[in-house]
């Protein structure tokens, strides 16, 4: 099976002219319009702090970089029509775009959010935003019941990942939207693993997804940057107030790197996808790994959800080898594949969940929702697949 091109009719985001134009279009296009000054193809990083005024409050509508800049504008609306929604936000990091979601909410707030989500979203609520008045409970965001009955009437929003690091647990997004709509709560989605290529998750129901562009939408494994995109124009408003108060916007370079990252995003997820397909299996075959997590394998138990709700099954990975000793003796072994944080790049990224990623979870909280010392998580690259499996395949004979 190869992944579909995630266009189709029923995508629901504004038409441009008669005909919708596609992902691959709107990835190079949308919001890259040539420069009108100079024809320059790219759009420029505008490294300017401030800007020439006429007189007193008449300017072209910019008039300091911290509230907002031209490259970041640029930004901005690209990824606000990959993922179908009205604008976006982007910050300095995927954790800064975390962060001013939920410093959206006030004191006295309730938050709903999955129990298994990137390491560093639980360590921001419970160690820093706790303090503020905030609360949080977490469940798990696959069970629909648990969500619902997580629900109290201060609980303005459920945030969770679908599928989730490096379990990958799927939410069904329409059912979790339906239900939440019905309580008074938004549903905030960090799409991050999928990317808007493969998962949308606001023609799905959701109010805003965030992203860790760190990740696949820069792709080069080169900037750090995050964004928020939003449903509604007072979510926007609120975000650009926040950009203006507490200062953790992306910088003109960054954007750049994005702008230039995401316009292959098509064509990377395509490779990322099919390389993953190849590795998955491969691994589900091998004597030495004990388990395989991926949504594409048939007999993941929501393979049949992540073939409805997404397009492609991506290229992320975790497996069992059975302990931190066996872990350790492949990861010391790889070659093509790089022992690193994070995930998304062109490279092939191996990472170990419980030492990396996931420390901060703790112990006693990684054991509760099933993240065992012998995981190891992989993101397939976009090199040679057959060099990439050699490279396991070496690497696993250490074990
Ligand atoms: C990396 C990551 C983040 C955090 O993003 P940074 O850019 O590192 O701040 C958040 N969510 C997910 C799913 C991630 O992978």
């Amino acid at each position: 099976m190869i992944a579909k091109q995630p266009d189709s009719k029923k995508q629901s985001s504004k038409k441009q002219g008669s005909k919708k134009q596609g992902f691959a279009t709107r990835a190079i296009h949308a919001g890259q319009e040539p420069d009108p000054t100079t024809g320059a193809v790219n759009v420029p990083i505008y490294a300017s702090s401030t800007y020439v005024q006429e007189e007193i409050g008449k300017h072209k509508g910019y008039e300091y970089s911290r509230v907002s800049n031209p490259t970041r504008d640029h930004l901005e609306t690209n990824l606000a029509a990959l993922e179908g929604g009205v604008a976006a936000k982007v910050f300095a990091s995927g954790m800064a775009a975390i962060n001013a979601v939920v410093t959206m909410l006030k004191s006295g707030d309730h938050i709903v959010a999955g129990h298994n989500l990137y390491g560093g979203t639980p360590r921001l609520f419970n160690q820093v935003l706790v303090n503020f008045g905030l609360t949080f409970t977490y469940v798990d965001t696959s069970d629909l019941n648990a969500v619902e009955r997580a629900l109290q009437k201060n609980t303005r929003l459920v945030f969770l990942e679908t599928p989730t690091n490096p379990l990958m647990e799927l939410c069904d997004l329409r059912a979790v939207s339906e239900i939440c709509h019905r309580h008074g709560a938004e549903v905030v989605v960090d799409n991050t693993f999928m990317s808007p290529f493969f998962q949308r998750p606001i023609e799905l129901g959701a109010d805003m997804v965030i992203h860790s562009t760190t990740k696949f939408l820069n792709g080069h494994s080169d900037g750090l940057g995050g964004v928020v995109v939003c449903t509604k124009p007072e979510q926007a408003e609120k975000l650009a107030f926040l950009q203006k108060c507490a200062g953790a916007i992306m910088s003109p370079f960054e954007c750049w790197l994005i702008l230039r990252g995401v316009k292959t995003l098509a064509v990377r997820m395509l490779q990322h996808d099919c390389s993953g397909r190849k590795v998955a299996d491969y691994l589900a075959k091998h004597k030495k790994v004990q388990k395989v997590f991926y949504p594409g394998l048939p007999d993941h138990p929501q393979h049949e959800l992540a073939k409805r709700q997404m397009t492609g099954f991506g290229s992320m990975i975790a497996f069992e080898t059975g302990s931190l000793a066996n872990a350790n003796k492949m990861l010391r072994e790889v070659r093509v594949c790089s022992l690193a944080e994070s995930l998304g790049g062109v490279e092939t990224l191996i990472s170990h969940p419980a030492t990396m990623t996931h420390a901060a979870v703790g112990e006693a909280g990684r054991r509760k929702i099933g993240i065992t010392d012998g995981m190891v998580r992989i993101s397939v690259g976009i090199e040679d697949v057959d060099d990439i499996l050699a490279d396991l395949d070496q690497a696993l004979a250490a074990i």
